[in-house]
């Protein structure tokens, strides 16, 4: 199955993506992740990204899609993927169809003032990418991922100027997918409130998973 998640920062995509991993075994691709990693490598991609991801702007469609091209090229996607933070804009969505057109789109729909309060208390490993909230799912130990040991911190753009700003981002350049799937009639909305495993239960339902 291939699955495209929408909704805004903070609406649970990664979290809930990392749970439908063990019921579908297709991968879970984030195109966040997958910068990050070239930040953290210091490549000449993660040279290029470092400055917009820590203002928390979008990266140019080009660039994006062709590290999407790139990872939906990979053996393990042969069979489907869950992708989480793309497409983010009309042309990602463009190319996309083209490329290996999506099942469904699934938007998870959270009110601005809780999706304000998960990203602020959001934690994340820097080893292996888990995401921690220091209120409702705090690492047993401060600061410590409990699945690889690595260095769970807060992102930078998760601090409050830059999470102001990727709401305006979203609002402007990505909310409009909602209805450009809706019009293809691949679009799944669920209430994205709630405990993930609840969530996990409303999407297994929606889509008969
Ligand atoms: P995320 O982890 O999905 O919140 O993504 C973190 C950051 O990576 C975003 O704020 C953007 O700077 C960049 N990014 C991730 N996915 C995309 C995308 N599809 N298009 C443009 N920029 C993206």
């Amino acid at each position: 199955m291939k699955l495209i998640f929408l909704g805004p920062p903070g609406a649970g995509k990664g979290t809930l993506a990392d749970l439908a991993v063990d019921v579908l075994k297709v991968p879970h691709i984030s195109t966040g992740d997958l910068f990050r990693a070239a930040v953290k490598a210091g490549s000449p991609l993660g040279l290029k990204v470092k400055d917009i991801m820590a203002t928390g702007g979008l990266v140019p469609d080009e660039l994006t899609i062709e590290i999407v091209r790139e990872r939906l090229s990979q053996p393990d996607a042969k069979n489907g993927w869950i992708l989480d933070g793309f497409p983010r804009t009309i042309p990602q969505a463009d190319s996309l169809e083209k490329l290996a057109p999506a099942d469904r789109a699934v938007n998870f729909e959270v009110a601005d003032e809780i999706v304000i309060g998960r990203l602020s208390t959001r934690r994340v490993c820097r080893g292996c990418g888990k995401i921690y909230n220091v209120k409702t799912m705090a690492p047993k130990k401060d600061g410590v991922c409990d699945a690889c040991g690595g260095e769970v911190y807060t992102r930078d753009d998760d601090k409050a100027e830059a999470i102001k700003f990727r709401l305006e981002t979203y609002r402007k350049q990505t909310e409009p997918l909602i209805a450009w799937f809706g019009a293809k009639g691949k679009l799944v909305t669920i209430d994205g409130v709630g405990d993930p495993k609840v969530v996990l239960e409303r999407f297994r339902k929606a889509l008969g998973v």
